[in-house]
């Protein structure tokens, strides 16, 4: 087993696949996507479906990012809890983007049905899952919260969790219908396709060096060609490479990794997720949970398993396993891959204006495929058709983060410590 991107279990068990070039001369075109993630597949199908013609690069390969690395829970919002996002930004601004992003999982589920999309996709719901007595209070309060802006939470006790889990290990749940799961590079990459049948030229191995505006038209370099665009959008968040011409990275990154065992028996599995859910738990360094297709029970956790912290965080998915099934301890992982989400300190998404015509959209913080489908499609409206209102957010004139480096190391170094020091504190 390596813990490289090689071993993500995402890139191995995607299945329709289609072949994408590289870019091999110069073009011009109405809107020009950098990054092929869900922002930037979503927005390249908005617009090619609108008409307008639409070219996206990718540096490496479509879902290269965190689009091809995550969770694959498809949720109807942020990992804030609606008020936190209120009093952050104020009650309309708050629920404009709450509001937007409670339909994130309609469009998602949505597209895959139009398009086809052969992604494992899943509504089935997800569990927020109480670590501790103080994690159900924290639930309970969401759920308060969740009901007063009309989201149709349901919160559970220990024994319908215990059903709904297969585990003993957790105090309670909140149950949100509305979202569910998916194959996460396999859907980033039938959005691909998706755009790509709608008229979207896509280039692949095709990493954008240098962007200018020379008063008329922006043109990115790529490799010695050049793409000549009026609108822009930079869709490459937390795997940004350096743009000579672009937004600085204004982000924290923060890593995250997932632990797959083998395929389970149907005896193994017969309690466990029977309803198939994706859960995430309260815990301040948070785990994941869910079954895939075949049926591999995939862990996740705060820290980077392609990182100096690798064999604690694998130690930890060892005990974390046993914690929630212990008849399961011992049981090998297959796969273990990590991957980094853009952090920013409100955790709040960001639509950066950086020129004519141009965003950037970055700073899911943690929640971006409902998100980035929601705005990937709505930046490409918004620049298209002047619909900045539909946005989920207001565009900012500009965006720094402080201390971006020490703060991507504490969360790491938290992650170690946590997953390290916290079992023998409890053993003492
Ligand atoms: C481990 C992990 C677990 C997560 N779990 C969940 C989850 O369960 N649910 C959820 O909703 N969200 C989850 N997220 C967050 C979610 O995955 C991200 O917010 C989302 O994928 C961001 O999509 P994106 O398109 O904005 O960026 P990305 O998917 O990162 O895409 C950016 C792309 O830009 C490309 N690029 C960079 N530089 C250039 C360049 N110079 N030229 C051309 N292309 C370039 C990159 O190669 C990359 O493919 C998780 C994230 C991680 C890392």
């Amino acid at each position: 087993m390596t813990s490289d991107h090689a071993d993500n279990l995402w890139r191995q068990s995607h299945r329709a696949d289609t072949d994408v070039p590289a870019l091999s001369g110069d073009i011009q075109t109405d809107l020009l996507v950098i990054g092929g993630g869900f922002t930037g597949c979503s927005a390249a199908l908005e617009a090619a479906q609108s008409g307008a013609d639409v070219i996206l690069l990718e540096a490496r390969t479509i879902g290269h990012g965190g689009s091809g690395r995550n969770v694959g829970l498809v949720n109807a919002g942020l990992w804030l809890p609606p008020d936190e996002i209120t009093k952050k930004i104020g009650q309309t601004a708050g629920m404009r983007l709450i509001d937007a992003l409670a339909v994130g999982p309609d469009l998602v589920f949505r597209l895959v049905q139009e398009h086809g999309i052969d992604c494992d996709a899943t509504r089935n719901g997800t569990l927020h899952l109480a670590h501790s007595a103080s994690g159900l209070r924290s639930l309970q309060s969401r759920f308060r919260q969740g009901n007063r802006t009309g989201a149709p939470l349901q919160l559970l006790d220990a024994e319908e969790t215990v059903r709904r889990t297969g585990s003993r290990a957790f105090h309670g749940a909140l149950f949100d219908p509305r979202a569910g799961t998916v194959q996460p590079l396999a859907y980033c990459r039938g959005l691909a396709q998706a755009a790509r049948d709608a008229g979207a030229k896509l280039f692949e191995n095709s990493g954008v060096e240098a962007i200018a505006h020379d008063g008329a038209l922006w043109t990115a370099q790529v490799h010695g060609h050049r793409v000549r665009a009026k609108h822009l959008i930079l869709a490459t968040n937390a795997y940004a490479d350096g743009i000579s011409g672009a937004p600085t990275r204004e982000f924290v990154p923060v890593h995250f990794s997932q632990f797959a065992t083998a395929p389970l028996t149907q005896e193994q599995l017969r309690d466990i997720l029977p309803g198939g859910e994706g859960c995430w738990d309260t815990d301040l360094v948070m785990s994941s949970l869910r079954i895939d297709r075949e049926g591999r029970l995939i862990i996740g956790g705060v820290g980077n398993v392609a990182g100096l912290g690798a064999a604690i965080h694998r130690k930890w998915a060892d005990r974390k396993l046993a914690q929630f099934y212990p008849e399961l301890a011992g049981t090998p992982f297959r796969h273990a891959w990590s991957g980094a989400i853009a952090m920013t300190s409100d955790h709040l998404p960001k639509v950066l204006s950086f020129g004519p015509n141009a965003l950037s959209i970055f700073g899911y913080s943690g929640r971006g495929i409902g998100p980035g489908t929601v705005f990937g499609k709505r930046a490409a409206r918004a620049l298209l058709f002047g619909e900045d209102s539909g946005l989920p957010v207001q565009i900012s004139e500009r965006y720094s983060e402080g201390l971006k480096a020490p703060r991507a190391a504490y969360y790491e170094l938290g992650a170690v410590m946590s997953h390290a020091i916290r079992p023998i504190l409890k053993k003492s």
